[in-house]
């Protein structure tokens, strides 16, 4: 159900005199949001900024939230099509050219499921998460049955093995204990990585079942109290979720590499290198039965959880049969992307991206993020209705089945590849805007100066300090905020590694046991989230301020010596880490980038040169692309930052190297070596290249300086 906008009092005449043509007020103005915020952040915003940074209300993200957690909405059924109509409405609503944009994708739904110990006793697992009396939502019939996204349909009875996290280095463990899963079914625990690999290396290692729990040590009692008297996991909570591997190529398995459109060629879904053994997600309710009953070895200590039994790896008495069947097929999924054109630069583009799709409620994952990007959307309209538009293109973009590995974002990204390398200067994403109060935030170098900067000028959730103070006051021991390192996970990977645009995450996260699962709701959110969803609105004033500046502002707001500065730390780190390594190469040519940026960002815009010098700076994130990707991956193009080969949503820096070391693979370090300094040499020569003082082509309107 809609909901109508809460309107505010028109702007005061001055105002609108001033947007008329065109100019930023530059004079420090009354801040005028509602509480004791205006005193304890920078001053100097002009007056759109603070109309801007006091558009976003708390009590309408609750209403927000409340509609988009109306019911389940797990990618393309009817109930996420909805969402995507109220996304496209509030849109349009607050004055955005909106775009319904439908792709044909390759979805599996469960349709059955059964496991159960059929030795030494047996115990038929529940696999069902029950209604709570505190929580009416989670009695809805339309919650999808817990499953692994991805998981054939088959049937296997086989011995159990305790693995603990599944990662490549606790079979090593399992291998000096003379105990092999081959054969067998693997029992693991969430955590560590991202789930794809563990069912990438069970697989690997001969595995014919994986069986994947949560336990209570990693997010549930042991952490604190249990939902609904806490934020963490109970006994019957099943996170579910994609199971396919990262190293897979992205987007719709069926169409790797272009749009999944109506009428596309496709592959044959057993080419598509999806998982081959069956994979089911347990509740630790169920999982206790079958690691109680496991004989053998006992575990490794730092293997053992929180449950209140002795953790071993299993003898071959405790028998597991799973029959799993799924319902694969083709399915409409809809991207939602809204578009303010720029007024002097409408083909450059700043993004800003969330997904809608959820497991189930997504309150949390990724509703919140929903909530601030309409309260974005909202905050733009109020200045729209000044007269005011951007100098650059802004565009908004609400996917869809990012929870099935970033499918939606990957085919528009596929779809529109040339178009964004061209025009698009940076994606900022959020994806689950709100679980607590901390505050972080993941980039690109490119992005720190800017975004600490920006930070410092929005009031957090308390109204007390700025963003970047409740960011810095996490670790008091260091001297400036540290940007987390973009890996994936969420919807920047495409644009990152596949576009190569320079890309920012934000969050403020806080204890969270209810990640992919029916408890993941709007009651969570009230009583544990943000209960006055002030968080929200704080969210949605630091995206809707660092989205106006970078589109208001002449200069493009990326600092390429912060880029090649940190690319050569990391470059002596590796040096460093591994000096059999001949890193000679590497070392000079990061050298080299910072000896060009440096000089580049010495000199000043000037009106002949701004044009072509924002032009570098929108590219400079392309250069660090190999074309033909990473050796021995189909995810991964960009040379600095990808996602670990073992952890999946972590980065791994100059991952190319780094995977082929583990592999021991002289060739592939060589090459990999060699993709970074051709990387690093092509964007220092461009950056030499620039000419300075000559008369650009392109129109550069008078005063912007
Ligand atoms: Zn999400």
């Amino acid at each position: 159900m809609l909901f109508s906008i809460v309107t505010r009092g028109s702007l005061p005449r001055f105002l609108v005199t001033c947007l008329a043509c065109g100019a930023l007020l530059g004079g420090p103005v009354v801040f005028p949001l509602p509480h004791r915020a205006a005193a304890k952040v920078r001053s100097g915003l002009s007056a759109l900024e603070s109309q801007l940074l006091a558009a976003p209300a708390p009590e309408r993200a609750r209403q927000t939230l409340r509609t988009l957690t109306a019911k389940p909405h797990l990618a393309g059924t009817p109930e996420d099509y909805a969402t995507a109509l109220y996304v496209r409405d509030e849109l349009q609503r607050a004055g955005f050219d909106v775009e319904l944009v439908e792709y044909e994708v390759y979805l599996p739904r469960p349709k059955s499921r059964r496991v159960e110990m059929t030795a030494p006793t047996k115990y038929r697992c529940t696999l069902t998460e029950p209604t709570l009396p505190d929580d009416p939502d989670s009695a809805s019939p339309l919650a999808v049955p817990t499953f692994a996204a991805w998981s054939p349909s088959a049937k296997v009875e086989a011995p159990v093995v305790y693995v603990n996290y599944g990662l490549p280095r606790d079979y090593e463990v399992l291998e000096k204990l003379g105990v092999s899963v081959q054969g067998k079914i693997a029992l693991v625990r969430y955590g560590e990585c991202y789930r794809g690999v563990k069912a990438q290396v069970a697989q690997e290692k001969g595995a014919v079942g994986l069986l994947v729990y949560s336990d209570p040590k990693d997010d549930g009692y042991v952490q604190g109290k249990t939902y609904p008297d806490g934020p963490w996991r109970t006994d019957n909570c099943v996170q579910r979720g994609s199971y396919r591997a990262f190293t897979q190529p992205p987007g719709d398995p069926l169409t790797p590499g272009r749009p999944a459109k109506k009428g596309t060629s496709r592959l044959a879904p057993k080419d598509a290198g999806l998982p081959r053994i069956p994979i089911q997600p347990l509740s630790y309710r169920d999982a206790l039965p079958i690691l109680e009953s496991l004989r053998g070895p006992a575990a490794p200590k730092d293997w053992i959880g929180g449950l209140p039994i002795e953790y071993r790896i299993g003898n071959g008495e405790t028998r597991v049969r799973m029959a799993l069947t799924m319902d694969y097929r083709l399915r409409t999924i809809w991207n939602v992307i809204g578009t303010l054109t720029g007024r002097d630069h409408p083909d450059e583009w700043i993004l800003l991206g969330n997904h809608r799709d959820a497991w189930v409620y997504g309150a949390v994952d990724p509703s919140s993020g929903t909530t601030a990007m309409l309260e974005v959307a909202r905050a733009f309209g109020e200045l729209r209705k000044t007269g005011w538009q951007p100098r650059r293109t802004i565009k908004l973009c609400s996917w869809d089945a990012e929870e099935y590995g970033l499918i939606g974002s990957t085919e528009w990204v596929e779809e529109h590849l040339t178009e964004l390398r061209e025009k698009a200067v940076c994606y900022l994403n959020v994806d689950s805007a709100v679980s607590g109060d901390n505050f972080r935030a993941s980039a690109v170098p490119s992005l720190w100066s800017f975004t600490k900067s920006v930070l410092q000028d929005v009031p957090d959730a308390s109204g007390t300090r700025s963003l970047y103070d409740n960011w810095r006051a996490q670790d008091q021991k260091a001297s400036e905020v540290r940007f987390g390192k973009l890996g994936s996970g969420s919807d920047y990977a495409p644009f990152l590694q596949l576009a190569g645009i320079a890309c920012l995450d934000m969050a403020s996260t806080g204890s969270y046991g209810v990640y992919h699962s029916t408890y993941d709701s709007f009651r969570w959110m009230e009583k544990f989230g943000d209960p006055t969803f002030s968080r929200h609105a704080a969210m949605a004033r630091g995206w809707a301020l660092l989205a106006f500046r970078l589109a208001e502002s002449p200069r493009i707001e990326l600092n390429l010596l912060d880029y090649a500065r940190e690319i050569e730390r990391l470059a002596r780190e590796l040096a460093q880490e591994h000096p059999q390594l001949d890193a000679t190469a590497l070392l000079d040519a990061a050298r080299d980038l910072t000896i060009a940026a440096e000089a580049f960002e010495t000199e000043p815009d000037t009106q002949a040169t701004l044009a072509i010098r924002n032009r570098l700076r929108r590219q400079f994130e392309g250069f660090l692309l190999a074309p033909e990707g990473l050796p021995k991956r189909y995810d991964a193009r960009h040379v600095v930052y990808a996602p670990g080969v073992f952890s999946g949503y972590g980065a791994e820096v100059f991952s190319g190297v780094r995977y082929a070391l583990t592999r021991n693979d002289a060739a592939d370090v060589a090459r990999a070596m060699e993709q970074i300094v051709t990387a690093l040499k092509k964007a220092t020569r461009t950056l030499q290249g620039q000419p300075s003082g000559k008369k650009d082509t392109q129109p550069v309107r008078k005063g912007v300086l």
